[in-house]
């Protein structure tokens, strides 16, 4: 039996990659979307991967979500935290509700998507979760202070989660990607896109596959002792330590 991976935002993007790539390397893969049921559909009849509909804002829908997943595919042995959303602003400008859009979408679904999974995975003592931060949540970025701070969460969330499980088989880990072309980049201002390529070393923005293969890798049993880490994949931009 072939183990069950859940992504998040896994119809689109980077998580639409992260989907393919775990397929490839021989999981049941389940994918999820919030309300692009065009894209989600044309991708599952092109992949043969599960999707399913639920917003990872909300903790009831999130907990129903996955019983369903693990009924028909089996316990949710993989868990990739990748849906999010940007909702950009200077700060002073900003209003409340494109900061609690984007807290509830990249923070609080730390939560509500691992809350339902966790005690499968230690009943089990085994378990990967993988989430996806950002270049910004480690450097902060002008016009996301929203974003940011969500994705900065991201990492503290990480450490101290991969802390709890270490002993119980668990590893939790989060990569920060740079600017990867997908849709959410794509919807920046040319112009803006045209400077920050100029500040990418390797010269070009990431491809969604060079995330999803580190995703691959953590999942993997190679990856055992590695927990509690932030990986950088931005082609040099910004060197954290
Ligand atoms: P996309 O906008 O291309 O795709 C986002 C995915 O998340 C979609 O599948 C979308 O579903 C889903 N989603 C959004 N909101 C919700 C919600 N409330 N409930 C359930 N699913 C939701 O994003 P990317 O692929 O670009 O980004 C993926 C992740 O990578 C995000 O966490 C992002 O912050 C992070 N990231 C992206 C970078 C980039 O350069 N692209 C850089 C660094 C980090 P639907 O299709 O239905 O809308």
């Amino acid at each position: 039996m072939s183990k069950v991976a859940l992504v998040t935002g896994g119809t689109r993007g980077i998580g639409e990659a992260i989907s393919r790539g775990l397929k490839d390397a021989g999981y049941t893969v389940a994918a999820t979307y919030a309300g692009n049921t065009e894209k989600a559909e044309a991708f599952k009849a092109e992949t043969g991967i599960h999707v399913y509909k639920w917003d990872v804002c909300d903790p009831e829908a999130c907990a129903a979500g996955v019983a369903r997943v693990e009924e028909e595919l089996g316990p949710v042995e993989v868990l990739v935290n990748n849906a999010g959303i940007t909702r950009d602003g200077m700060f002073h400008k900003m209003d409340f509700d494109q900061w609690r859009a984007v807290l509830s979408t990249n923070l609080d679904s730390m939560f509500t998507m691992t809350h339902p999974v966790i005690n499968g995975m230690r009943g089990r003592s085994a378990g990967r979760i993988i989430n996806i931060s950002s270049i910004n949540g480690q450097k902060g970025q002008m016009g996301q202070t929203n974003y940011s701070a969500a994705k900065a969460g991201v990492i503290g969330f990480t450490k101290a989660l991969a802390q709890e499980n270490a002993f119980k088989g668990i590893t939790v880990n989060c990569i920060c990607p740079g600017y990867i072309n997908t849709e959410m980049v794509a919807a920046m201002p040319e112009k803006v896109l045209e400077s920050i390529v100029a500040n990418i070393p390797v010269g070009r923005l990431g491809h969604p596959e060079e995330i999803a293969q580190t995703v691959v890798y953590l999942a993997s049993d190679s990856a055992a002792f590695m927990t509690g880490s932030v990986l950088t994949i931005n082609g040099g931009q910004y060197i954290a330590n």
